[in-house]
């Protein structure tokens, strides 16, 4: 099978898959992500929605859309931040996308009392005639991708097949023809494309475009083409072999930025530069945030910037995530006002 139909059953077959079955965030889960690792984190997004707003112009009803929202916290962090914004909650309609069942009750108990969210499986079913804003961390690393090896004989598709002694192993393909950026890789090299990823971006250039708004998307991946596999299993915080326990690890691949954003602009609307999350959270005052915390709680100084550090740090997750938004032509998000 495809890398792609193997990426779909380990994380949302209905029996077995990761997602579906026995998703596990956090410090003593399988793996962490940055709103797990700090409050900063979901109330800058919250910031970064209550100034989207207003630069849309303070519509009397708008959408607020997490895809993949995890265990809820981002969003839960987001509101207590954007509700500093007069009039906003009133406008403020919380949707979630969300495709597993166990996290959807996890959301359920994190947001009680601070949004009443409306789950959807799909982004295609927002209606368009509101404004929309649009959160997503690590959610397009979900998305299923492909992989092409280079042999002797050209670039062949990689495939999870069955080896000779009965396990799980890759196997080549069908010969793919050589795409413009995979040009001058020595053979071994292995590239990666993705039809959902693109598909996606149309989904939400469309939507965009047509309710008017912005989609903030922050996670790890490449700011410029490149090859490597970047297929990546984790379970217990540790990496393994993707084809080694599927369904018990959750299962990601780095997110190309250029060709999601490519996608989405070619539906009429505008995407940003890409930045970096430590630039990006730091510009929009992450800092002053920490310091804040660590005033009210002098006991936990260190630990609060210990997990700031953790978020924008190069040497961290400061460069590797990277964050970009797609927006109606005309407004500016937060954060891209130079890089724009
Ligand atoms: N954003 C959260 C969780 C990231 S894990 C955080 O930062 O902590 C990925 C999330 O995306 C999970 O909630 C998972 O169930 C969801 N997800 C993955 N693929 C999906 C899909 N195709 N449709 C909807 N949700 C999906």
């Amino acid at each position: 099978m495809t890398v792609a139909r193997f990426m779909d059953l380990c994380l949302h077959d209905a029996e077995a898959g990761y997602y579906a079955t026995r998703p596990d965030l956090g410090e003593t889960g399988d793996f962490i992500t940055a709103p797990l690792v700090s409050q900063i984190f979901g109330e800058i997004l919250g910031a970064w929605v209550a100034q989207t707003w207003v630069g849309l112009g303070c519509p009397a009803r708008f959408r607020l859309i997490e895809l993949g929202p995890g265990l809820g916290v981002m969003l839960s962090d987001a509101l207590r931040a954007a509700r500093l914004a007069p009039g906003l909650m009133d406008a403020c309609e919380v949707w979630f996308v969300e495709t597993s069942e166990p996290l959807r009750r996890r959301q359920a108990q994190t947001l009680q009392g601070r949004a009443a969210p409306r789950w959807i499986d799909s982004l295609e079913a927002v209606p368009t005639d509101r404004p929309v804003i649009i959160l997503a961390n690590e959610f397009l690393d979900c998305l299923p991708i492909l992989q092409a090896t280079l042999t002797v004989g050209g670039w062949r598709e990689r495939r999870v097949g069955i080896s000779a002694d009965g396990g799980l192993a890759f196997v080549g393909g069908e010969p793919v023809a050589e795409r413009a950026d995979w040009t001058g890789a020595s053979s071994g090299a292995v590239a990666e494309w993705s039809p959902a990823l693109a598909d996606f971006g149309r989904t939400v250039g469309r939507l965009v475009g047509v309710a008017s708004g912005a989609a903030l998307f922050i996670d790890y991946g490449r700011a410029e083409p490149g090859l490597g596999d970047t297929l990546q299993a984790l379970r217990g915080h540790r990496k393994e072999s993707p084809l080694d326990r599927p369904g018990e690890a959750d299962l990601t691949a780095h997110v190309d930025f250029p060709a999601f954003l490519r996608a989405a602009a070619g539906a009429g609307v505008s995407a940003t530069a890409i930045r970096r999350q430590g630039a990006f959270l730091s510009e929009l005052g992450a800092l002053p945030r920490a310091a804040a915390l660590a005033r009210s709680r002098p006991d936990r100084a260190g630990l609060i910037f210990r997990q700031l550090d953790r978020l924008v740090s190069p040497e961290q997750m400061g460069d590797l995530f990277k964050v970009a938004a797609i927006h109606t032509p005309g407004l500016t998000p937060p954060g891209f006002e130079v890089a724009a």
